[in-house]
């Protein structure tokens, strides 16, 4: 036995419920696949906590590798944030590169941006592969100024992204408004995004590596505490099964929060909304093939989706509790319908659901991808930031190159007490 006491964690699930009730993408789904849950002991190379799409990514990649992995969740499968995200696939942060370069240096600040871009193209070639869609569709993505300030300094950030070669394109207010009916003071043009059906691909992927790839999933099983050993760690789950593993890869999303010390050290967790029309009889294609997001703070962004609907979201505010979270959904919706109707004037949206969930944003919007510094054969993916999905892409070969003892740049730029 190395010299630490068993972790047992803190199980607040019902303070942090990720998400309200119905978000539209399991409506839309329902139940996909069942799996079953977990009695006996086992064991295996890599247990990954947390089966919502950065578990199914995670699982994909080890299975794919030839570890024997299995996946628990306390929940059914992707009913975290998975099934509530709006999905849009984005190379660009919250933070603009610019900025990000002052926080950490050029070359970092150009890896980060230019890894979103591959994350983006990697995912697209893993469903070609896979010869499957769930939903996804490669983008333009339209970054657009609200005020006549706000495009002087987005026109900075467009000099410097074209500067690191991201291949980007300046769109006055006017060819905005002739292309996409939209209302701003300019912006930045990206040639790559997407958007897709995240819990749709959760549940794919599961599916495929257990037909596949030998791995093993199980649902309502909760991580309750971990021994460390030499050689192994013990997971014991609340059906009183214990894994034996060689590693562990929390996927465990925004409730990562209760397992390392209450969150203090990884950022600060906000509500954020989203709330989708009825859907239309046809939409002007520059709609359809594209996503915008705009310069308030908070932003306001919306996509079309594949059976021709509007989603639109975002008036982020910070997160108090999942009741208080909840009750404002209503209020939430009419302010953002409001911001459509200004931003696209003449569009008739009818709102047909609206939800709401948290997520995490870190000090720099950089996730953390890697190790823990205090906790053996424990590697985290936590995707925190606007970003989510892009980090949870790029962190299938940054954990694979963690667990192998390769070196990758990522593990720098994204580690713990950066
Ligand atoms: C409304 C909304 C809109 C969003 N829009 C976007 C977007 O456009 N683009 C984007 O990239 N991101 C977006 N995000 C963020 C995105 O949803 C997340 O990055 C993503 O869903 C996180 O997936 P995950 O698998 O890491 O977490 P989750 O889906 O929450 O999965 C974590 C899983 O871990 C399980 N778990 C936790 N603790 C334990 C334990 N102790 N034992 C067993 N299981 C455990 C949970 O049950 C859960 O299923 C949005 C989020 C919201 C809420």
């Amino acid at each position: 036995m190395i010299p630490l006491p068993e972790k047992p964690f803190l199980m607040l699930s019902s303070k942090v419920k990720v998400r309200s009730k119905e978000p539209y993408w399991l409506l839309r789904n329902g139940i996909l696949n069942s799996y079953p849950t977990l009695r006996n002991d086992i064991s295996c190379d890599i247990l990954v906590v947390g089966g919502g799409i950065t578990g199914a990514l995670m699982a994909y990649q080890f299975s794919s590798e030839g570890y024997q992995t299995v996946v628990i969740d306390k929940r059914d499968i992707g009913m975290g944030s998975t099934c509530a995200t709006t999905s849009m696939l984005q190379y660009e942060l919250d933070v603009p590169l610019y900025r990000l370069t002052d926080m950490i240096g050029k070359k970092a600040a150009t890896d980060v941006y230019r890894g979103g871009v591959d994350a983006i193209n990697k995912l697209a070639n893993i469903l070609d592969n896979l010869n499957t869609r769930c939903g996804f569709s490669y983008k333009e993505s339209l970054h657009f100024a609200y005020s006549v300030q706000d495009a002087r300094a987005i026109r900075c950030e467009f000099e410097c992204r074209e500067q690191a070669g991201i291949k980007v394109k300046w769109l006055t207010k006017d060819q905005i408004n002739s292309r996409y009916g939209v209302v701003c003071e300019g912006g930045i043009l990206s040639e790559t995004a997407a958007s897709m059906d995240a819990y749709q691909l959760t549940h794919f992927l599961m599916d495929f590596a257990i037909k596949n790839l030998g791995l093993r999933v199980y649902d309502h099983v909760q991580l309750k505490s971990v021994k460390y050993k030499k050689d192994m760690n013990v997971v014991i789950a609340d059906t009183s099964a214990k894994i034996e593993c060689s590693c562990v890869v929390y996927a465990t999303g925004y409730e990562t929060h209760e397992l390392l010390d209450n969150g203090t050290e990884i950022g600060d967790l906000i509500s954020t909304y989203a709330c989708i029309s009825e859907p239309f009889a046809t939409l002007p294609e520059g709609l359809t093939q594209t996503v915008f997001w705009n310069t308030q703070d908070p932003y306001f962004y919306f996509r079309t989706t594949s059976d021709n609907r509007l989603l639109i979201g975002g008036e982020d505010e910070d997160f108090q509790n999942p009741e208080r979270r909840d009750k404002l959904i209503e209020k939430k919706e009419l302010e953002l319908v409001r911001k459509l109707n200004k931003t696209l004037p003449g569009f008739d949206f009818v709102a047909d659901f609206s939800w709401a969930g948290t997520f995490g944003s870190t000090k720099d919007s950089l996730p953390y991808i890697g190790g823990h510094p205090d906790l053996p054969k424990s590697y985290f993916m936590l995707g925190f930031g606007g970003n989510g999905i892009t980090f949870s892409i790029m962190g299938m070969e940054i954990l694979s190159d963690a667990i192998a003892g390769r070196p990758n740049k990522f593990l720098e730029y994204f580690k713990f007490r950066r």
